[in-house]
């Protein structure tokens, strides 16, 4: 016997100490998790750590019919009705309510928001247009408020708490060249993301952000013309961008849609149970190898 058991059995009657031998429930058990850009590489990823810890997810995408192709997949892999795609453009009030109803009414309720839906758009400072301007700030800025507040709604009614994780991203503290208004869009991001922690804590919602440098495979603007443009920018082939980004980070590492679930499922998790109003950087170190 080792320290442990001989504690146990000495204090503990025969029946606890047997109980505390079961597998643990699954952390999100009779959870719902709602997942905006849940057709993306970040978003199913993320999707597949929650349904492992018994979650039902509802996968809200501009793109019902990739948000479809991913449920599908996954309601095989984990049984019917674990995940459920629903169609909402973030930008639209309307539609990010009746998500929300769509939801309510098939699972019951909210207790997990993941802010993730996005776009990348890059541009020199004096070529931004207005146009470049408000398409960042409308779909992450504005997308994110939208989707956070009709979050905060919910949970607040239920009584219960929640979680809120934002994917923001590095830009969002450290400057990006040609990314003024992403950027800036992604630092909007981040601070909303406090401010609503600050007013969350009364009612147990804690609201946390996630910073990831560039992720590589899975997600799609991984595999379209941001690849491109990336490597432009750069003055490197688009085959050689995944070797550029390892190199540049203090371990040597590339980043992918896993490990930013890992991250998204720490923060949403009891093991953070007393973490509100923070942000993880997930890039391997890139402002240190900076320094260097
Ligand atoms: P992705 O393109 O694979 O997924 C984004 C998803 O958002 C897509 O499914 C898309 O259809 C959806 N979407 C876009 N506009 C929408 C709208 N108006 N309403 C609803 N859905 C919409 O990209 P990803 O890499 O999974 O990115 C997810 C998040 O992570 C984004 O917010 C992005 O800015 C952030 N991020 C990504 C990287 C990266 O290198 N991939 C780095 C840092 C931060």
């Amino acid at each position: 016997l080792d320290a442990r058991e001989s504690y146990a059995i000495e204090y503990w009657p025969l029946e606890l100490y047997k109980l505390t031998l079961q597998p643990p429930e699954a952390e999100f058990s009779r959870q719902v998790a709602l997942i905006t850009g849940g057709a993306g590489g970040i978003g199913s990823a993320t999707a597949r750590h929650f349904l492992n810890q018994g979650a039902h997810v509802v996968l809200a995408d501009i793109n019902l019919e990739g948000a479809q192709k991913v449920a599908d997949e996954l309601n095989a892999i984990y049984g019917a009705g674990r995940a459920l795609p629903v169609k909402v453009d973030v930008t639209d009030e309307k539609a990010v309510i009746d998500s929300f109803a769509e939801t309510i009414l098939a699972y019951g309720g909210v207790d997990h928001l993941v802010n993730n839906a996005g776009i990348a758009a890059a541009s020199p400072f004096d070529e931004t247009s207005l146009k470049d301007w408000n398409f960042n700030i409308n779909i992450l800025a504005t997308g994110y408020f939208l989707v956070a507040r009709e979050a905060f709604r919910q949970m607040k009614l239920q009584g219960l708490g929640g979680s809120m994780v934002f994917i923001t991203s590095k830009n969002a503290v450290y400057a990006g060249k040609n990314s003024a208004a992403y950027s800036s869009a992604k630092a909007a991001e981040a601070h909303l993301a406090r401010c609503i922690a600050a007013e969350g804590g009364e009612f147990g919602i804690r609201v946390n952000s996630v910073l990831p440098d560039a992720v590589l495979q899975g997600s799609a603007i991984w595999s379209s013309r941001w690849r491109n443009e990336r490597a432009q920018a750069y003055g490197i082939e688009p085959d050689q961008l995944e070797e550029y980004y390892r190199k540049r980070t203090t371990l040597q590492v590339n980043i992918y849609p896993d490990d930013i679930a890992n991250a998204i499922i720490f923060l949403a998790s009891t093991q953070s149970a007393k973490t509100t109003g923070c942000m993880i950087t997930v890039d391997g170190g890139v402002p240190a190898a900076f320094t260097r």
